[in-house]
């Protein structure tokens, strides 16, 4: 589960916890989803496909450790990255292995059709933005 990077611990183990946290793919396609502009559960549902839960579970775990930050809007939750040089990890990580972000970083581009979410179609009654569901289902 989730371990602790703060301070405190050799140098060694914080940046094995910090690499093991941010070493899963849903993560890291997450952090490239959100690191331009912060995004919303249901974006991220839509971008990713998939199930909200396991999202929002990701999402704690970095949240916790205070990677992703968030920002409330009436009734809509954005989460954003607390710390965009990970995004600049990725990038050494993928030249190190010969290959390159782009793919990735596509993951950003918005609007997206189709995304029921407050930012990709500010015009949608904000009754039925997939934003409301999400917060529904939380609690
Ligand atoms: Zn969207």
């Amino acid at each position: 589960m989730f371990e602790n990077i703060t301070p405190g611990h050799p140098t060694e183990t914080s940046i094995s916890n910090l690499l093991s946290l941010i070493g899963k793919p849903t993560r890291i396609q997450i952090l490239m989803v959100i690191h331009e502009q912060e995004a919303c559960v249901c974006h991220l549902e839509t971008v990713l496909g998939l199930r909200q839960a396991t999202i929002s579970q990701h999402l704690m775990v970095m949240r916790k450790a205070g990677l992703v930050i968030t920002h409330r809007d009436g009734r809509h939750i954005f989460y954003w990255l607390a710390r965009p040089e990970l995004v600049d990890l990725l990038e050494q990580a993928a030249s190190i292995i010969g290959s390159d972000l782009n793919a990735l970083r596509s993951l950003s581009s918005r609007p997206i059709s189709g995304c029921p979410c407050p930012q990709c179609n500010p015009e949608m009654d904000p009754k039925l933005t997939c934003q409301t569901n999400a917060h529904k289902k939380r609690r």
